[in-house]
């Protein structure tokens, strides 16, 4: 080697800080950015797309890339749309709205694939097509606007990307349309009553966050006015105003949060009006919402992903399942009428009684719910003789852990589902499992995300005997 490799670290960086260059993109990258090169150099280029040829700024030079800002695009993609929302190229939300949704979905399906070949070095596994939404808009349930002053006046929207200075939002096209009308009632209510609003580096003032949950099939609503202490003047005008605006609303709450973070919601609720909760159903089951409680974001491809679980466990009616990581027990509950038994296991305790509510709501009793972490559970459960033919994970961005891994190949069930929201990670579980018996026999991405990089993964994994 040497000469080769000696001359590959020596060679000269052949682009350089703030100047202009003309190039082309080839690839995306998991963020979604343009990836190109020039002279054979990497260049990351945010919201530039594969096939274009654009003039470039270079802002930032490392060993081994750089990063360009996109001046001007010479001859632009196919693919490329212009996106619908004012605020796309400001809010960090969307990464994808200037690539078609075809498109994005292609985009999905490769990152999958691409993490399975080079992370999970699993090859000739079968990876569908992603599956997309009809009409991929206006399908979040939950919105969050952090409420503040921007020069003196009143801002209502998202936080710029890398930044806590507030845009004001009138609109906005993932999200549910009733949300325009609640952001519009409290611009009313602050500006009328001269309601103080959050200071984040004073910790001063008092309305922080405003939060909305939308059931999509009840078409309850539940505000959330987060604020700064348990002071909240002119509740009753506030009530008011919501009520006569948007006379379906369910519920109102004001939630407290004091603390110097940026977590949005603190412990402690007080209702304003209503419910404290609010219902929306998946499929034919009912499921409670709260405040706090953690709900899928997207319920039309929610019901396409949990169908999907259900088809690769293959249940007969006797089977013993475990749905670890399960949240406030959805997939459990979604299994268990095909099912012997579902163990559910949960690190948040909230999530637990909820879970357990869930399962009265819907009169489920086949189902056992545990609260502690799935890689203490398990192989507890492994330890004790317990015996399941499936098991499905449904882990955080960081995957499974080992010690639970273990514990599952310890029970053996005949089938694993696994559900995955970071393709990194579960390309790393996926290598693990098959080199130990079990074989991956589909892998199915779900666009839950729409006009964002992100992408749920769902695979079908199975005992290599069977
Ligand atoms: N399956 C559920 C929730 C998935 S989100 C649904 O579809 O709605 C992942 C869940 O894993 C969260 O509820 C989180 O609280 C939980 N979690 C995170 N780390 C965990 C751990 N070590 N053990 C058990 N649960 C965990």
């Amino acid at each position: 080697m040497g000469k080769a490799e000696n001359s590959k670290v020596n060679q000269e960086i052949p682009v350089k800080k703030n100047e202009d260059y003309e190039m082309n993109i080839e690839n995306m990258g998991v963020n979604g950015e343009g990836i190109g090169r020039i002279d054979g150099f990497t260049v990351f280029v945010e919201g530039a797309l594969p096939g274009e040829r654009v003039k470039v700024k270079i802002v930032k030079v490392t060993k081994s890339f750089a990063y360009g800002k996109l001046l001007k695009i010479i001859q632009a993609s196919g693919d490329r749309v212009e996106p619908p929302c004012p605020h796309a190229k400001r809010c960090g939300g969307c990464q994808l709205q200037h690539l078609s949704y075809e498109s994005q979905l292609k985009f999905k399906t490769q990152l999958v694939k691409d993490a399975l070949e080079r992370i999970g070095k699993l090859e000739g596994v079968v990876v569908k097509d992603t599956l997309g939404m009809e009409h991929p808009w206006k399908y979040r349930n939950k919105a969050q606007y952090p409420v503040g002053l921007v020069k003196g006046k009143l801002a209502i929207g998202f936080f710029a990307p890398r930044s806590h200075d507030i845009i004001n939002l009138e609109q906005c096209d993932i999200q549910h349309g009733i949300n325009e009308k609640v952001i519009e009632i409290f611009r009313r209510f602050i500006n009328t009553y001269n309601i103080p609003v959050y200071d984040e580096v004073n910790h001063k003032g008092i309305i922080r966050h405003i939060l909305t949950k939308v059931g999509f099939k009840s078409r309850q609503l539940m505000v959330v006015v987060v604020t700064n202490g348990f002071e909240l003047p002119r509740k009753k005008e506030l009530v008011d105003m919501l009520r006569k605006g948007i006379p379906s609303i369910n519920s109102i709450v004001q939630n407290i949060n004091s603390a110097k973070t940026n977590v949005i919601l603190g412990e402690k609720n007080i209702t304003l009006w209503g419910q404290d909760y609010i219902v929306d159903a998946i499929g034919e089951l009912k499921f409670k919402i709260s405040p706090l409680s953690f709900f899928q974001i997207n319920p039309v491809q929610t019901e396409i992903l949990y169908g999907k679980a259900l088809e690769y466990a293959a249940l007969t009616g006797q089977e013993r399942v475990i749905d670890a990581y399960c949240g406030i027990g959805t997939i459990s509950l979604f299994l268990a009428k095909h099912a012997s038994k579902v163990y559910g296991v949960e690190v948040v305790p909230q999530a637990i009684e909820d879970a357990k509510e869930n399962a009265r709501l819907n009169g489920i009793e086949n189902v056992e719910f545990i609260t502690g972490e799935a890689e203490e559970v398990i192989p507890r459960m492994a330890r004790l003789g317990l015996k399941a033919d499936v098991v499905v994970v449904d882990p955080p961005r960081k995957g499974c852990d080992q010690k639970l891994l273990d514990a599952v190949l310890e029970i053996a069930p005949k089938r694993i589902v696994y559900v995955s929201c970071n393709p990194a990670t579960l390309a790393r579980d996926l290598k693990y499992l098959s080199e130990n018996q079990y074989q991956v026999l589909e892998v199915q991405p779900v666009d839950m995300f729409p006009q964002t990089v992100h992408v749920e993964t769902i695979a079908r994994i199975q005992r290599a005997d069977f």
